[in-house]
């Protein structure tokens, strides 16, 4: 389940609910409620099959330091 970062919204959405994109930023979905972007990072399992996993606010602009 995602929850959307904006604190006046704070809607939670199933994976399937949302369109994640790449916005050039690496992966986001837009809140369908507010519109507010939230980051996301893919998984791919053993299996082929990709999942998502919502990255905290405030953690997307930490990048690790090369
Ligand atoms: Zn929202």
């Amino acid at each position: 389940m995602f929850v959307c970062g904006n604190q006046a919204c704070g809607a939670s959405w199933e994976p399937d609910e949302v369109q994640i994109r790449d916005e050039g930023q690496g992966l986001v979905f837009r809140c369908p409620q507010c519109g507010a972007r939230n980051h996301v990072v893919a998984r791919t399992a053993k299996d082929g099959s990709t999942t998502y996993r919502q990255v905290p606010a405030g953690a997307a602009q930490k990048a690790p330091a090369k």
